[in-house]
């Protein structure tokens, strides 16, 4: 192996151009620019480094970039996924070099996409270039699912992955995304789920005066105020029948993990101006953000909130909820819970489902799992850091839940990569390192064991 590490680096110029191609590219979801041109410079590049890659038509947005590499029909199979759009560069003024013109400085590349997810979907394709250069390619079979709007929320990947089941099917799922800890590498398994939903209450027809209608019209903003008041208790739990009847508590070893976490409560707290954590008292830290739902206000509006006094009796009032869910929670069914409480609470409130998205868990005991943090730590020389769950919401539970197959994320990038943000970059390091960190992942998966892989 040290010698495919040998040879990735002694490519490192020739990568960075290949690079700086896909990079040159503007490909913004948002927008509507450049995805189709992107996806046809992305399947060039894989292409060359000997993947058969095809373009996969979605219902109505860019396309998919799929790719196939064979050795073998029975060798262990790694889905990798990936995407090729990026996050609308603006504010333009605050890029110190032109957002889609690839610049280094001090080590670092800036552009917009280089770490989300340009530079970081390119190793996977890097690796295999190398290794089929090197002669090194293991016995593996990959697939590679690039799709570009991601950053747009992926809307038709579902009906993708759902369409396609029988071509993805893996033994795994393998990708990298985001940035590193701060104290060094990490490896993600899984991903909270979520239910956004909005409560509309309706007073009288109209807004009205509060001091000549005051006392004889009903004010919305105070049944909505009721209704949020009883579904939690003030210690912080929710009150609705049932909320909590999927929670699956961490295992003794997702105990380990999350106590290995690097933390100082302290520096938190200083940093968000707080005295202490709200409740419950009773989760740690780690475990609030993995193991636990959430029942979060994102907006309440009603009535008047400008400048100086404006007596009114609203007619409207309105709330957006998220409730962050996990393993095993299911959307469909918080949501059934959900709006029974409601009507029998307050049956004049309307309830509206906005959106969801089913919690993703994979074991981190599973041997591919292991394989994968024991390939991230070869590369390194040091442990990563292992998030059982990462707190956000995203689509591998197409992965987990659809094609039922476990799935790990490995980030590439530095910490402090800022993406979506001006000045996006990433270090020339950590490029060249992914590659390393792909090589070692596909050549160690496939000394798997068809029982290893079997494992759920
Ligand atoms: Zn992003």
């Amino acid at each position: 192996m040290s010698n495919v590490n040998a040879y990735i680096e002694s490519q490192q110029e020739q990568y960075l151009q290949t690079l700086f191609r896909l990079l040159r590219q503007p490909s913004i979801s948002a927008q509507n620019i450049g995805t189709a041109e992107c996806a046809e410079i992305l399947m060039d590049i894989m292409t060359q480094a000997g993947i058969e890659p095809r373009l996969l038509p979605t219902d109505g947005g860019p396309p998919v970039v799929y790719g196939e590499l064979t050795t073998a029909s029975d060798a262990p199979t790694l889905l990798i996924y990936g995407h090729y759009d990026v996050q609308p560069p603006e504010p333009l003024e605050a890029w110190h070099s032109p957002p889609f013109e690839p610049t280094i400085r001090d080590g670092r590349i800036y552009c917009r996409g280089v770490g989300d997810n340009k530079g970081q979907l390119l190793a996977h394709v890097l690796a295999i270039k190398a290794l089929n250069q090197v002669r090194q390619m293991p016995r593996i079979n990959l697939k590679f699912l690039y799709e570009g709007e991601e950053e747009s929320g992926s809307p038709h990947l579902p009906a993708f992955v759902e369409k396609h089941r029988d071509m993805l099917k893996a033994d795994a799922m393998y990708w990298a995304d985001g940035g590193m800890h701060e104290a060094g590498p990490r490896v993600s398994f899984g991903s909270r789920g979520i239910l956004y939903v909005e409560l509309n209450a309706k007073g009288a027809a109209r807004d009205a005066h509060s001091g000549n209608r005051g006392g004889v019209l009903p004010n919305p903003a105070w049944e909505l105020v009721h209704l949020l008041d009883t579904m939690r208790t003030p210690d912080g739990y929710c009150t609705i029948e049932g909320f909590y009847d999927g929670v699956r508590p961490p295992t003794d070893y997702e105990r380990q993990l999350m106590a290995a976490i690097p933390h100082d409560e302290a520096s938190f707290l200083a940093e968000w101006e707080l005295t202490e954590l709200p409740p419950p008292v009773d989760w740690s830290f780690h475990e609030r953000i993995m193991f636990q739902p959430t029942f979060n206000i994102c907006g309440f509006v009603s009535g008047y909130g400008g400048q100086g006094t404006k007596t009114v009796i609203p007619s409207r009032a309105k709330v957006k909820m998220d409730m962050r869910l996990v393993a095993d929670q299911h959307p469909d069914d918080i949501w059934e819970k959900f709006v029974r409480y409601v009507k029998a609470h307050a049956p004049n409130i309307q309830v509206t489902r906005i959106a969801s998205l089913v919690p993703s868990k994979t074991s981190v005991e599973l041997p591919v799992s292991q394989t994968i943090i024991r390939s991230v730590a070869e590369i390194h020389g040091r442990e990563p850091i292992v998030f059982p769950t990462s707190g956000g919401s995203g689509p591998s539970y197409l992965f987990t839940g659809v094609l039922g197959i476990p799935t790990a994320c490995v980030p590439y990038a530095n910490h402090d990569e800022d993406n979506h943000a001006p000045n996006e970059n990433m270090e020339v390091e950590c490029f060249v390192r992914g590659i390393k960190i792909s090589a070692r992942v596909f050549r160690e998966t496939a000394a798997l064991s068809k029982e290893e892989l079997a494992a759920r």
